[in-house]
């Protein structure tokens, strides 16, 4: 299979202001998922040029903080504007390291930009307040400032999104940071780097340190205490280790992690828009999403429809590349991925799930999307994140079943509710332990909402105006009248 050129990208360390290898010259490969071949090779940071990361955006908090809220809102609009017009390359690029179709890409860089648009807006509003003490003797003045170096550690499946995310808000707050982008997808962090650059941000702003061996590197930046706040997205478990980490430096920290959001189709949902959002909320990303919906919680009523209905759907997706036209479902991100599809699958099987569609040998990293009802409780996939196109169906009579069975994870990311009943969708949302609902909606997601989870999700939000007060510590200065 041959893949298109790759777009022109930076493949060194970005440290103060300078493209440089890493120290040593070490370098790692970023494969492309469809075809398992090398795209190219980038620097592989190891601790001393972590250090000099993290020195050098300590060094740049002056000339951030020097610059204007109207300044720093200037150069994320021309972020944003950057991004809007390199749509194709950026697509591109996406798609040959990460593997989702090119339309979800295109999809990506959009998303991507509206962060830099709302957060321009959101460094406009960083303000404070004045109170008046109980006495009436003292004025208290309370502002908010940059919290200070910050180190942002992405993963691999929204290469630029959760990038964008992160720096976005910094910039804002007046931040400096580290960009730790996933090993998997480092390009697209580069890549926006660059452009991050060449619209004027201050050397040392944003520094961006690649490496395959990222416990070393973001270890060596915690320990420093130069860093004040970790951002970190990826799964819980390695978000564990972080947080016991940055305790010792009693850093803030932002986690986004891990999900298994359920999907409760009530007897009375409009069918036609469930199936449609069932869709758009499991194979978004081929299915190796945060919110992707993980356990299909439908009333025996209607089960059998929405089963037949949903399997046909998603039996007759495209399959390819994501370059190629028409591809509507790309290859999941490495090997071990794959084999945790095929485990998941087999799980399910021996425990007496039915095929509905799929469930056929994977060709390469390219798995076919699967639907498996009548799943029996204490199977893997209603436990485990699945990361990949692969639904399986369980069923309920009472309300509260469908709760307790949506509740019963240690997650508390997304969760999916279809309903024509007003009272029950709030009751639902109400009920539900989770950051996020979409209601009669496959899609949460966007600049203007704080994204986040509860229990083992995370901690802290993305997006809103809750985004930027990561970033953004409180002082007050007490004033006797
Ligand atoms: P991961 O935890 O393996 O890696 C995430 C990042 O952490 C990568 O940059 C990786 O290099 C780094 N990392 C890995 N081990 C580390 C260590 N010991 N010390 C320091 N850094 C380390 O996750 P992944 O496989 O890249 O991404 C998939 C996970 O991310 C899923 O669990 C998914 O749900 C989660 N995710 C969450 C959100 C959200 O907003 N809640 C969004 C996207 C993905």
């Amino acid at each position: 299979m041959s893949a298109p050129a790759l777009p022109d990208v930076p493949t060194t360390l970005l440290i103060g202001g300078s493209w440089r290898p890493a120290a040593g010259g070490a370098t790692f490969p970023v494969d492309n998922p469809a075809t398992g071949q090398a795209l190219i090779e980038v620097a592989d940071a190891g601790v001393p040029d972590a250090l000099d990361a993290i020195r050098a955006a300590a060094d740049a908090q002056q000339a951030l903080a020097a610059l204007s809220p109207a300044q720093r809102a200037a150069l994320l609009r021309r972020v944003e504007a950057a991004l809007r017009d390199r749509t194709d390359e950026i697509a591109l690029l996406i798609t040959l390291e990460m593997g989702k179709p090119i339309a979800e890409s295109r999809g990506e860089v959009g998303y991507a930009a509206d962060f830099f648009g709302w957060f321009a807006d959101e460094a406009l509003r960083i303000g404070g307040d004045y109170r008046l003490a109980p006495t009436g003797l003292t004025r208290i003045l309370v502002q908010h400032k940059a919290v200070g170096p910050c180190l942002l550690i992405t993963p691999w499946n929204f290469p630029l999104a959760m990038g964008a995310r992160k720096i976005a808000p910094a910039i804002a707050a007046g931040c400096p940071s580290v960009l730790k982008p996933a090993e998997q997808t480092p390009l697209t962090s580069l890549l926006l780097a660059r452009i991050i650059e060449e619209s004027g941000a201050p050397p040392g702003a944003v520094n961006v340190l690649t490496t395959s061996r990222p416990a070393e590197a973001v270890g060596a930046v915690i320990d420093s205490g130069l860093a004040r706040k970790l951002s970190f997205t990826g799964s819980t478990e390695v978000g564990k280790l972080l947080l016991a980490r940055c305790a010792a430096q009693v850093m803030r920290t932002s986690m986004e992690l891990g999900g298994n959001a359920p999907f409760i189709v009530c007897a009375d949902a409009d069918l036609d828009e469930a199936v449609e959002g069932a869709l758009l909320a499991k194979m978004r990303n081929i299915g190796q999403a945060c919110t992707a919906a993980n356990r299909f919680i439908v009333a025996e009523s209607l089960a059998g429809e929405f089963t037949s209905r949903l399997a046909k759907r998603m039996g007759a997706l495209t399959v390819a590349a994501g370059w190629l036209d028409g591809s509507q479902v790309g290859p999941l991100i490495d090997d071990a991925a794959v084999e945790k599809f095929d485990r998941l699958v087999r799980d399910a099987l021996d425990r007496g799930a039915t095929v509905e569609t799929g469930a056929v040998p994977a060709i390469g990293r390219f798995v076919t999307p699967t639907v498996l009802s009548g799943v029996a409780p204490g199977t893997a996939l209603l436990d485990e994140e699945i990361f990949g196109p692969l639904a399986p169906i369980t069923t309920f009579r009472a309300e509260e079943e469908a709760v307790r069975a949506a509740n019963g994870t240690p997650y508390g990311l997304v969760s999916y509710v279809y309903t024509r009943d007003l009272r029950r969708a709030l009751r639902l949302v109400g009920s539900l332990a989770t950051g996020m609902v979409g209601v009669n909606s496959g899609v949460v997601s966007n600049a203007a909402a704080p994204f986040g989870g509860v229990k083992q999700s995370g901690l802290g939000r993305e997006g809103g105006f809750e985004g930027i007060a990561e970033y953004l510590d409180t002082t007050y200065a007490a004033i006797p009248v």
